[in-house]
């Protein structure tokens, strides 16, 4: 067991929290990363109750390690009315466990710093090959051979069709602006993560970040827009002129070199497995967005990236004897749990993607009890054991 070797493709979330749970196990890994440095984004995310308990399992606390913010209530709602509210307690209920919201840099460093001394990094490797025969992945010029080949190279993965054929990636038809604050310009701020729901689905959400300020995404329909930051911070501001405060001076206290843009995609429907074996007695299993990118409207890739990797490290104690059978097992224990994390996540986006004031409409529609039931079941996964 101890001379096993892992390469993981792709250091974002999933593939570094793959890193540290297989040489927690005693595995020799290899981490390709094709960025030059090992760096996390200068964005805010939420980390839902079950991410932050996966993060725990990983030796990792949200709040005291990673800085995380733990959220009082959500209220998603129109500009004129709330259409849901809930306590962020309702969702760690069982065991008091939050939900936060965090600084993905922070996070990132605290996942690096994690690593122990078995995991070699190689950053500026871009795979190119994966031997699904031999085992190994390699780039133009090196090849690294391997019992376990964990894929996390996110949404884009090529191995992905490899594994399960082709999983069509959609395009929801919509873009994210994206920024964090440093906290001496933030507007004030309180513990809620707010989202507002407009008309021609545009939507604007923010919420608290701590001592790394405050966060807000604006979703607006189109394509990636090509012109420079300083045009797209006035163009967000005309888009979102007429909607009441805190939401201008979010905006006004922004500056263009702040601003992330980002494509909304997903993969629909959830690929029917996540692992291949080999005749080696070796597999190759995929993890994070390479696996199962969601609709990111419910935000909760990081999360799901996060519970893969304590999921595996957990099938792998199990048969340690057998990667294949304990392959199989984090399918079986996996699939179930995204399907319906991804199934919650398409319906919210259909339902914000009605444009013309459909939107609205629906929100109004649905009952408060039913979006707190639903987003309290998502919260509620608990590592496995
Ligand atoms: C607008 C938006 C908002 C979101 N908000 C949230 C949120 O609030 N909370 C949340 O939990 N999630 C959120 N998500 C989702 C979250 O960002 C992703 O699910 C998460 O980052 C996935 O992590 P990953 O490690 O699987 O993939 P990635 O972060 O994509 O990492 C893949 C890594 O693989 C590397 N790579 C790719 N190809 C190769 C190759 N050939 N060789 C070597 N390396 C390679 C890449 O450089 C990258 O470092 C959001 C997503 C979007 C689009």
């Amino acid at each position: 067991m101890h001379n096993r070797r892992a390469v993981v493709v792709g250091a974002g979330v999933a593939g570094l929290a793959s890193a540290i749970v297989l040489s927690k196990l005693g595995w020799r890994v290899a981490l390709l990363e094709r960025r030059e440095r090992l760096k996390g984004d200068d964005l805010g995310m939420i980390l839902w109750a079950s991410g932050v308990r996966a993060l725990r399992a990983l030796g990792i606390d949200a709040t005291l390690d990673v800085g995380g913010i733990p959220v009082d209530r959500f209220e998603i709602r129109t500009e004129d009315r709330i259409s849901s509210s809930f306590g962020g307690a309702v969702l760690g209920a069982d065991d008091g466990t939050p939900s936060v919201t965090v600084h993905n840099a922070i996070l990132y460093e605290a996942l690096v710093s994690r690593l122990g001394p078995d995991v070699e990094v190689y950053p500026a490797t871009q795979v190119s090959r994966i031997d699904l025969v031999d085992l190994a992945a390699g780039d133009a010029s090196r090849r690294w051979d391997a019992d376990l080949i964990v894929a996390a190279d996110g949404i884009d993965s090529p191995t992905r069709n490899l594994v399960t054929g082709p999983a069509p990636t959609i395009d929801a038809g919509v873009v994210v602006f994206r920024a964090t604050i440093p906290a001496h310009r933030a507007p004030e701020r309180n513990s809620d993560a707010v989202e507002i729901y407009g008309s021609d689905r545009r939507r604007f959400g923010y919420a608290d970040l701590g001592q790394a300020g405050a966060c807000w995404w604006a979703t607006v329909p189109g394509g990636m827009r090509p012109e420079s930051p300083q045009i797209q911070h006035e163009l967000i501001n005309r888009w979102f002129a007429d909607w009441s405060e805190p939401v201008g001076k979010y905006i006004a206290a922004t500056r263009p070199s702040e601003l992330v843009q980002q494509p909304v995609r997903f993969v629909w429907p959830v690929p029917p497995k996540f692992h291949a074996i080999t005749d080696s007695r070796g597999g190759l299993v995929l993890a994070g967005d390479a696996a199962h990118a969601v609709a990111p409207i419910l935000a909760y890739g990081g999360s799901l990236a996060l519970e893969d990797a304590v999921t595996l490290g957990w099938a792998l104690r199990r048969t340690p004897e057998s990667i294949p059978d304990a392959l199989a097992t984090y399918d079986r224990v996996r699939l179930g749990r995204v399907r319906r994390v991804a199934r919650v996540s398409r319906r919210a986006h259909s339902i914000a993607s009605g444009g013309g004031g459909v939107a609205k409409g629906l929100l109004r529609a649905v009952p408060d009890s039913w979006v707190q039931s639903q987003a309290a079941s998502l919260a509620d996964w608990q590592p496995p054991r």
